[in-house]
């Protein structure tokens, strides 16, 4: 089950709803993802949505407030692999008392039933705009796979429904933008923080939970990338520094033989010989009496320069 379905179907689940906030949740539901057409000259309300749970919330919440309920027609559709849609078409329900719902919900139908026209809805409580938030996601709303990226839209069909919801949001302190993509305007936010905040404003705590884990997961993934190279990058520089080291002495032993370096020099140039992978430190500790790290750095670099004059004194 892909991320999003995970959430909606946890969105479905939610027991705790009061009556005044199941009421905006379906208005956020009817406002992001009803649609009209017309069938035989009459207008058509549909909302079509490939997760079962989701369709079956619809039908049980309008039937629950509004005493009335949509046909459910279910299709299998062959589109890129097989898989099943659910129409819910609300066509009978377009009598007086429909057109007062959707009224209420800030929708009206043009002249000639032909388009949707819709109006900022008005919400007090700050429990139903969460509701609200929650029901617009559940129509249209879509979430990437944690594991890959971030990215969490909802789609609407106009730009005050788009705008309205990006102004709701920022009553929760989650700042999202929006752009117009095939004549829809997408409501998006990009951020991992910004999309466990959204998740905790629309009650779905599961996925939160989840998301939060993914993310620690990543962190402490970088983490250990991030020593493992900065390790590696060190062992580089220890390793060449080391070839280096052991090939100006080799160069000093067959120009003018070891016994040439004073004795403080001629000590750790044999021990660095016999032991090339050591580290500094380690080749301090072999010396009696035990020499700092700096100290070998020292020494070492003056055979370095010694055997560098030498070169430059051959050619
Ligand atoms: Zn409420």
């Amino acid at each position: 089950m892909s991320f999003s379905m995970e959430i909606k179907s946890e969105l479905t689940r939610m027991e705790s709803t009061d009556i005044c906030c199941k009421k905006y949740e379906l208005a956020g539901i009817i406002r992001a993802g009803i649609a009209v057409n017309k069938y035989k000259g009459n207008p058509r309300l549909l909302f079509i949505t490939e997760n079962a749970s989701l369709s079956r919330h619809l039908f049980s919440r309008v039937k629950e407030l509004y005493k009335n309920s949509p046909d459910i027609f279910m299709l299998k559709t062959r589109r890129f692999r097989t898989h099943t849609v659910y129409r819910l078409e609300f066509t009978h329900l377009l009598a007086d008392e429909m057109t007062a719902v959707l009224k209420n919900m800030g929708i009206s139908l043009t002249e000639n039933y032909e388009k949707l026209s819709y109006e900022n809805i008005d919400i007090m409580n700050r429990c139903c705009k969460r509701a609200y938030l929650r029901g617009c996601f559940m129509a249209t709303g879509s979430i990437s796979d944690p594991d890959r990226f971030y990215h969490l839209e909802i789609t609407f069909p106009n730009l005050l429904l788009a705008t309205e919801y990006i102004d709701l949001l920022k009553e929760f302190d989650v700042e999202s933008r929006h752009i117009v993509r095939k004549g829809h305007y997408l409501v998006y936010l990009k951020e991992g923080q910004e999309i466990v905040d959204f998740l905790n404003v629309i009650g779905a705590h599961n996925a939160l939970m989840k998301l939060e884990n993914i993310r620690i997961m990543k962190e402490m993934r970088n983490q250990v990338n991030r020593i493992v190279n900065c390790e590696t990058a060190n062992l580089e520089k220890t390793v060449n520094a080391s070839v280096r080291q052991v090939d100006s002495i080799k160069f000093i032993a067959e120009t003018n033989g070891l016994e040439s370096l004073p004795e403080n020099l001629r000590e750790i140039a044999s021990l660095r010989l016999e032991n090339p992978s050591v580290s500094l430190a380690e080749l301090g500790q072999m010396l009696t009496p035990v020499l700092s790290k700096s100290g070998v750095n020292h020494r070492l670099k003056k055979i370095d320069s010694i055997a560098e004059n030498m070169r430059l004194n051959k050619n």
